[in-house]
């Protein structure tokens, strides 16, 4: 577990750029750290494997202070992975990946058996890439390496800062799923930062949300989509999800198969929606039902929506291209 107490900092004495931070995040959890630009994300994050010191406060690993570990142990415990894919470009994917495997002067065969493990994880075929150079993959290749290496020496936390932000769609939602699917097989702790809504419903069990060095809200998705705790929450939640209150209609849940068609009888069901309204009707209801009965236009009903399905249609669907984040 990763406690933070009252942590604290400051670059400039007096103004704070993280501020009295109090938080939990439990060993195996996915947990995101999103808020706009300058909120201090990645000053919160760098200061989980001590790369900017605290100035007030607590962080503990496993209730140990992070102060008392030796720092190159620290580090070596922790993988990192960042938006500009920090890997030596004229060295192989071998070489990158086993950076620390080496300096824990693990045994040769081992570090082989490893890098081929690790490559066929994130889907690179070992024979194919291991002794490429990485100047010759494309982004998206680099960037899996960079994830590899995060895991290469089996750190029980990865820290995560926009690992995605640089590549293209395509290649950046292949990698948040099978970073996603990485991360339950292998039950890390997962600390991510980023400013795409989308990204943070998609692969987060909990988010923190920030804003002027504080922590907002914490919460899972959908309590944090459901019930946003103030203004602020409420308006990061709108103008980055644009998709979501003006263009997503009914019928695009329909479509796409998030409508259970079931005949139903239960108490607990919301009030009917006419699929000709807007979603925000639907996740207004979803909020206080578990599920919401749907029909269309001439009244024939549609089904059933519950808030699951609403959650997965809504991280299916956002689209950050066009979303207009905060950044
Ligand atoms: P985010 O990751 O949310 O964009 P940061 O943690 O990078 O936010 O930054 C938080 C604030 O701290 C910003 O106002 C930024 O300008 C400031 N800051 C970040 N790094 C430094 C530094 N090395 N020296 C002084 N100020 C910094």
């Amino acid at each position: 577990m990763i406690q933070f107490e009252q942590v604290t900092k400051e670059y400039t004495p007096g103004k704070p750029v993280v501020s009295d931070v109090t938080m939990e995040i439990q060993d195996g959890e996915f947990f995101v750290l999103i808020g706009p630009s300058g909120s201090g994300k990645t000053t919160t994050l760098k200061m989980i494997n001590r790369l900017i010191p605290l100035t007030k406060g607590w962080i503990k690993i496993d209730g140990t202070p992070i102060s008392e570990f030796h720092l190159q142990e620290l580090r070596w415990n922790i993988g990192y992975v960042l938006q500009q894919i920090a890997l030596f470009p004229n060295m192989t994917v071998e070489e990158n990946i086993l950076v620390v495997p080496e300096m824990k002067k693990w045994p040769q065969d081992q570090m082989k058996k490893r890098v081929t493990q690790l490559l066929d994880r994130i889907g690179l075929d070992p024979h194919t890439y291991r002794n490429r150079n990485i100047s010759s993959l494309s982004g998206g290749e680099q960037q899996r390496v960079g994830v590899a290496r995060a895991l290469a020496a089996d750190p029980d936390i990865i820290l995560m800062d926009e690992p995605f932000s640089a590549l293209d769609p395509v290649s950046r939602n292949q990698l948040r799923q099978d970073v996603s699917r990485l991360q339950k097989e292998l039950k890390k702790t997962i600390v991510f930062v980023t400013h795409d809504m989308q990204e943070a419903i998609q692969l987060g069990d909990r988010i923190g949300l920030m804003n002027n060095g504080k922590i907002e809200q914490i919460g899972t998705p959908k309590a944090i989509l459901e019930k946003p705790k103030n203004e602020f929450v409420r308006n990061f939640l709108q103008t980055g999800l644009p998709n979501y209150k003006e263009q997503t209609r009914i019928h695009e849940l329909a479509a796409q198969g998030y409508i259970q068609e079931e005949t139903f009888h239960s108490d607990s069901v919301s009030p009917v929606l006419s699929s000709e309204d807007p979603l925000d009707a639907l996740i207004v209801a979803l909020a206080a039902h578990p599920l919401a009965y749907v029909t269309h236009p001439d009244n024939r009903p549609a089904g059933v929506v519950t808030q699951e399905s609403l959650l997965a249609f809504l991280a299916a669907n956002l689209d950050a291209d066009e979303a207009v984040t905060t950044e």
